[in-house]
């Protein structure tokens, strides 16, 4: 089939104005979808409309349709100041625009700066910023970091290799995707792929004076303790996590190690040595190793445990391994403040850090704070 070449109407260009039945239906219907792909013309009043202009319904004989605003004006109309269809061509056009930037941070193999962007679409890198978040409701650097995340999750569940995902996502190195794989996946990349294939745990849920507690163990000791307001919460949280584990119920004995949990919660400076079965990076192991000789009733900052591990230069990354930290309480992440001594956040909720550190400082008096 040939098509009859067209004069070029980029906005407009799938539009199909012998459609005239379709077209006056989304006026009707005063259709939204419909703005930016034609206007219509009302011969009694001279002006023209978007096709969900809210004002009052003209008589199908006195309307025209037109396929870009140009035309409508060329046809001796002018523009309707209620539904200014005249301003729809540049929202569309910032539409396009946004649209072009996210396909570039899409494809780009290293995500390209605010400038590099801006440029390539034309625009100052201030006004780009602007229009791009408007349009999506995110930054572009939000929308980049969320794309990787996206392309990551996906290689790494269709069981691609951690380095071919980390280089399908644009990360420039896998040393880049590492140090940032906490924020990305809340986990270290093979710990995710492997979403405790093989494992098998018990878990169990308790109440504690901090709210819902949710304590889970395999044959090697404890893997998850996590604290909340909302019990299947816990346990929702527990199966995405480990998706692939085999999950049950605690069964009796189970319930004594939960009965321990409990009492280092509400005496948390209590030295209970519980058996744990935790995996993570060895950089992870390795904070959450210098985290547990933290002295109950002590604080220290990320940048004492960065020195601490012989790393001075890694207090964020130490941040996101605390994050990451998969028992609450038994590996004392709690214990970690910021250089000023704010508490700064906690995977499990700030009143929980700061109740926990509360009845450390009352139960150990004797303690010197650092
Ligand atoms: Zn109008």
């Amino acid at each position: 089939m040939t098509r009859a070449p067209r004069i070029a109407k980029p906005k407009s260009k799938d539009v199909k104005l012998t459609d005239v039945n379709r077209l006056w239906a989304a006026v009707v219907a005063r259709d939204a979808t419909h703005d930016g792909r034609f206007v219509y013309s009302v011969a009694t009043t001279g002006v023209y409309c978007r096709p969900s202009c809210a004002s009052r319904l003209a008589r199908r004989e006195n309307v025209r349709f037109h396929d870009s605003c140009s035309m409508a004006e060329a046809a001796g109309f002018r523009a309707c100041q209620r539904c200014k269809p005249d301003q729809i061509s540049l929202q569309n056009g910032y539409a396009a625009k946004v649209t072009q930037a996210c396909r570039i941070i899409e494809t780009a193999m290293v995500m390209p700066t605010l400038a590099d962007l801006a440029a390539a679409i034309e625009m100052s890198p201030f006004h780009f910023h602007r229009i791009f978040k408007t349009t999506t409701g995110i930054t572009p650097k939000a929308y980049a970091t969320a794309h990787r995340r996206k392309v990551v999750r996906d290689q790494l569940s269709k069981g691609q290799s951690v380095t071919e995902a980390v280089y399908d996502s644009g990360f420039h190195s896998s040393g880049g995707f590492y140090a940032q794989s906490t924020d990305l996946l809340g986990m270290s990349p093979t710990a995710f792929r492997k979403c405790g294939a093989g494992m098998r745990m018990q878990f169990a849920l308790a109440h504690c004076s901090l709210g819902e507690i949710l304590v889970a163990a395999t044959g090697r000791g404890i893997c998850a303790i996590s604290m909340g307001d909302d019990a299947e919460a816990l346990r929702r949280d527990l199966h995405h996590r480990f998706s692939d584990a085999q999950i049950s119920s605690g069964d009796k004995s189970f319930n004594k190690l939960v009965a321990q949990v409990v009492a280092l919660v509400e005496r948390p400076g209590g030295n209970m040595d519980l058996p744990l079965d935790v995996r993570g990076t060895a950089f992870q192991q390795q904070v959450w190793a210098a985290l547990k000789k933290i002295r109950p009733g002590t604080t220290a900052s990320y940048s004492d445990v960065a020195k601490s591990i012989a790393q001075p230069s890694s207090a964020r990354a130490v941040a996101l391994a605390c994050g990451a930290n998969p028992v609450a309480v038994a590996i004392p992440c709690h214990r970690v403040v910021k250089s000023d001594g704010a508490l700064s956040g906690y995977r499990w909720g700030i009143e929980r850090k700061r109740a926990l550190l509360d009845r450390e400082a009352t139960s150990k008096p004797s303690r010197t704070k650092k």
